[in-house]
């Protein structure tokens, strides 16, 4: 085998593991139901609207889509009150993260900051680039330290990446802070908040930066169509930057990587406002209904401004995950996270979060 070819940084990557399918776990443990409640999906699916609006675009499968997606951009700026020339769209907020690395960052000399634990894309692109990984540790809480992480920047730091509100667990920081924060780092550090979750951080002005986004030169905000709009499937990310980043991105990034079908459906899911307010109905009184109900069972539960739960159970946390997967409920362990004795779920329906904590009352009693 030829491995000299590979380059260094890449030859200790694994591949990623996507666990058993839906399929493959009712045919192991003989199941008819299988809920999933381990990805952060949309509770309620794909909107209606936009299923119909994907249908009626099929027949354009085989046109490629316009370069830069001018239509998808102007509506998003349209719906976040952004000039459309600082949106930037990608095949998931993955790519955007993976370009933002790779326009700023220069193999072997700089470095990338961010908390421990957080979303492995950061540190997987970074590898990936060959640009240094820094990680600092989250407060015992999972608050942010921010003043260990004003440490943690030196010189050769070009971008901060912060998940706000943070997975796996839930923690938001508020808007004020995150101001607070971005005066202390000097602006050649390019500070990249991930606000995959923001639409269930309610009051959103007191947690999100959108509104200021003009007021600082180094911010790059980060949103996703995989979770709130029910997308995750079709792959559609973006992020709000400045001018010379949203130029120098579009300038590198694979022409087509946002599909003709998926620039549709973006358009059409924005526009709708009732799937919107019944998924954020759903998940905050999912939400609420789980904390409480997980309380009561033992389990340590963190309170989350996010669309999921962590939670510490009073017994092993990876036997519980067996034990929910064999009744058919697939949630999350955090082992992958440095967080073995937690477990993340999603919120789902209200029917599935009944059947998520019968089957856990039975696990732990039994
Ligand atoms: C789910 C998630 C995303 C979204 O990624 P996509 O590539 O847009 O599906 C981004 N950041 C974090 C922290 C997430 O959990």
């Amino acid at each position: 085998m030829d491995r000299e070819l590979i380059r260094k940084e890449v030859l200790g990557f694994k591949p990623y593991s996507p666990g058993l399918s839906i399929e493959e776990i009712k045919k192991k443990y003989g199941l008819t139901r299988v809920i999933k409640m381990a990805s952060n999906e949309n509770p309620l699916g794909t909107s209606p609207v936009v299923k119909e609006v994907i249908a009626r675009n099929a027949a354009l499968a085989f046109r490629y889509p316009a370069a830069g997606n001018p239509d998808l951009r102007a509506a998003i700026g349209e719906y976040l009150n952004v000039p459309a020339r600082n949106i930037v769209c990608g095949n998931g907020s993955d790519e955007i993260i993976d370009l933002i690395i790779r326009v700023v960052a220069r193999p072997g000399e700089d470095n990338i900051v961010a908390f421990k634990p957080c979303f492995s894309i950061y540190e997987l692109q970074s590898r990936f680039a060959g640009v240094e990984f820094r990680q600092v540790p989250l407060n015992n809480d999972f608050s942010f330290p921010w003043d260990d992480l004003v440490l943690a920047i030196d010189e050769k730091t070009k971008v901060v990446f912060i998940t706000n509100p943070d997975n796996p667990s839930g923690f938001c920081a508020q808007k004020d802070e995150l101001k607070e924060v971005l005066a202390r780092l000097p602006q050649s550090v390019l500070v990249v908040i991930d606000e995959a979750y923001i639409d269930f951080a309610l009051p959103q002005d007191e947690y999100s930066l959108l509104s200021d986004w003009q007021d600082h030169p180094n911010l790059i905000i980060l949103r996703t169509f995989s979770k709130m709009f029910g997308l995750a499937g079709l792959r559609l990310g973006f992020a709000v930057l400045p001018d010379v980043y949203a130029d120098y991105l579009q300038r590198v990034k694979l022409p087509f990587s946002v599909n003709i079908l998926a620039e549709k459906a973006g358009i059409a899911a924005l526009k709708d406002r009732f799937f919107y307010d019944q998924t954020l109905k759903t998940v905050c009184a999912g939400r609420e209904f789980l904390s409480s109900e997980l309380k009561k069972l033992g389990c340590k539960v963190f309170p989350s401004r996010a669309n999921f739960l962590m939670f510490a159970p009073p017994k092993d946390a990876f036997e519980v995950f067996e034990g929910l997967l064999k009744k058919g409920i697939i949630i999350r362990p955090l082992k992958s996270y440095g967080l073995k004795e937690y477990l993340r779920v999603s919120i789902g329906t209200e029917e599935e979060n009944k059947a998520f904590i019968d089957e856990l009352r039975e696990i732990l009693n039994g």
